[in-house]
């Protein structure tokens, strides 16, 4: 049976170092503030963006909303994002992604200014982690990376398999693993003989969207399993990898819920401190 890695646990000792940075700060009369934007009426987007506003709260974080309706225009969102990135009150900006369909989600990201860019997915904070030299973190991998710091998991020279190739976690998971030195292969779809392939796996990361999709035949004795999926399955959240059966073979598994979830929020409030420190020339 697999040591469990606590999300829950790992976040709040990050929400905790933030928290007493936040205070710090506003002792020296600056604040920290995040602005959130949700364009519609999406269930799964309203939680998440509940779920930041709460942590604002917990960490100190002024957060404000903006709620605008399915039918917003593009230029109407653009005109929003101008008016935050000109607003020296707000330190970091995220839009809820996804947007409706009527919107350019491309053009939405690249007009948040990058230095309050809190989810690194502008293109200029999506080159700086590809080149190891960033501000912002990308927000899941970067809680994938401090989980396993957090259990001394040692990256260098291991074989690490990501399955799962997207923008927001798939490709920056490799880069950060490639970073410290793991030895990292991206699987993706078209990848032929996946098993064979996860089976190499000392670290396997699972960023899927298939709920238990990484079954125990495809995983090595004694590896470390990283479920990145959120998955509703029979009305429960679920992650990618079947864990009840994964966990008697993995050395290390996190569970779904309370696993890379939790961290990918602390991340974000790590994000929102360090803007607001560089924006006050305070790093
Ligand atoms: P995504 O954009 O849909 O990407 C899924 C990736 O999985 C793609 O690269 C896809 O390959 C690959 N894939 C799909 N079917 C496959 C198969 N049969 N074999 C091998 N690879 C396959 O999803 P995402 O945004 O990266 O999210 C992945 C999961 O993580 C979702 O469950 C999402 O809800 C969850 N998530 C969780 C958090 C968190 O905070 N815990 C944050 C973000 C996302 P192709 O590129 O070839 O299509």
């Amino acid at each position: 049976m697999s040591n469990i890695i606590d999300g829950k646990l790992v976040s709040a000792a990050v929400k905790e170092r933030v928290a007493n940075e936040v205070k710090a700060l506003n002792n020296q009369g600056v604040s920290v503030c995040l602005a959130v934007i949700l364009v519609g009426s999406d269930p799964a987007s309203q939680i998440y963006v509940a779920n930041k506003k709460k942590a604002c709260e917990q960490l100190g974080i002024v957060s404000k909303e903006f709620l605008l309706p399915e039918t917003a225009t593009q230029d109407e969102l653009l005109s929003l994002i101008d008016k935050l990135n000109c607003d020296e009150s707000v330190n970091g900006i995220l839009c809820q992604l996804p947007l409706p369909k009527t919107l350019d989600e491309k053009a939405v990201i690249a007009a948040i200014d990058p230095n309050k860019d809190v989810d690194a997915f502008h293109p200029i904070n999506v080159g700086k982690i590809m080149i190891g030299d960033y501000d912002f973190l990308p927000c899941t991998p970067a809680g994938v990376m401090e989980m396993l710091s957090y259990y001394n998991i040692d990256v260098c020279g291991k074989e690490c398999v990501v399955i799962g190739r997207s923008n927001i976690v798939g490709k920056p998971m490799s880069m950060l693993l490639l970073h410290k030195n793991g030895t990292v292969t991206t699987a993706h779809s078209r990848t032929k003989n996946l098993a064979e392939v996860t089976r190499r796996a000392d670290i396997l990361v699972a960023a899927v969207g298939i709920a238990k999709f990484v079954k125990a035949d495809m995983v090595k004795d004694g590896a470390v399993v990283i479920d990145v999926g959120m998955n509703r399955a029979d009305g429960k959240l679920c992650g990618d990898v079947d864990f009840e059966a994964v966990s008697q073979k993995a050395s290390f598994i996190t569970p779904v819920p309370g696993g890379v979830g939790p961290m990918t929020i602390a991340t974000l409030m790590q994000n929102t401190l360090t803007a607001a420190k560089r924006q006050n020339n305070l790093i």
